[in-house]
């Protein structure tokens, strides 16, 4: 359906799953006039079945400009669960613009029995939890977070990104693969297997495409160092997923 000023505006928040996933539930749905931001985080987005802008609004500020001239009702934050920065705009944005915001917040992994995980704040005590004999490591954590990891280069690294990652920040003698999920548990278990992986550092960002490394850890007795979620805006509405928000949708916007 083509951009119009009858049906009430949406901006989508994305560049995860759940937003895609809302994206194509907001084109069949049709009642809105949908458009889904992103970052520009990625080199090559998949293409989506709404309108698409790309790129910063320049802070909370800018992000509530962006609401207030193009007439926007309703903000839907899915966003990734470590994108803090862009997730804490979004809260400051709608209550400066007066927009009604909702918060698609998979929820994170929990482990289970038989799983070896080692539960760390953030990506620095990742790295110290690696321990002082070196290991083969499988990185996880997205390519702009590897410092951490560069500066302790005992292990032998495997690093596993959307993009490569520039060179300047990967650890030194770091293989790397570039690969973008959903990952099956099968090639999983075989790419710990083919490269000998001891330890795998993972964000737990929750949600079903990236899971199977957890279950191929738990079958080898790999050990997962698991870095926990930055806090999330407090007293934003929130639902886990697509299909929820879809129905919160349908309540702000009745047909
Ligand atoms: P971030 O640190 O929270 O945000 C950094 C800046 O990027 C924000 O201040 C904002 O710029 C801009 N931005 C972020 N998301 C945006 C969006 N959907 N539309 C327009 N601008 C956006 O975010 P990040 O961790 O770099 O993540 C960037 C993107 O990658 C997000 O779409 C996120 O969902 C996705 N992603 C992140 C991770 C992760 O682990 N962090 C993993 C998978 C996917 P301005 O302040 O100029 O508006």
């Amino acid at each position: 359906m083509a951009a119009d000023s009858s049906r009430p505006k949406l901006l989508l928040l994305g560049g995860t799953t759940e937003a895609s996933a809302l994206a194509r539930l907001l084109a069949a749905d049709g009642r809105l006039d949908a458009t889904l931001s992103l970052a520009g985080a990625t080199r090559a987005p998949r293409p989506q079945p709404i309108p698409t802008r790309i790129g910063g609004f320049g802070g909370a500020g800018g992000l509530a400009q962006h609401l207030r001239e193009t007439g926007t009702r309703l903000l839907v934050d899915a966003t990734h669960p470590f994108a803090a920065r862009i997730s804490a705009n979004a809260a400051a944005a709608a209550r400066l613009a007066g927009v009604t915001l909702l918060a698609v917040r998979r929820p994170p992994w929990v482990a289970g029995p038989g799983d070896c995980w080692v539960a760390v704040p953030d990506m620095q005590a990742a790295a110290r939890a690696l321990g002082p004999l070196p290991r083969r490591v499988l990185l996880t954590v997205g390519r702009k977070e590897l410092a951490p990891f560069a500066a302790a280069p005992g292990h032998r690294y495997l690093v596993r990104s959307v993009d490569p990652p520039p060179e300047a920040l990967l650890p030194r003698g770091a293989t790397v693969i570039t690969a973008t999920g959903p990952f099956a548990l099968e090639d999983e278990r075989a790419l710990l297997r083919a490269h000998g992986i001891e330890a795998i550092v993972t964000k737990n960002s929750g949600g079903t495409a990236t899971a199977a490394k957890l279950g191929a850890a738990r079958e080898l007795g790999v050990t997962v160092v698991m870095v926990a979620r930055p806090a999330a805006p407090p007293e934003v509405e929130a639902v886990a997923t697509a299909e929820a928000a879809m129905r919160w949708v349908a309540r702000m916007a009745p047909a």
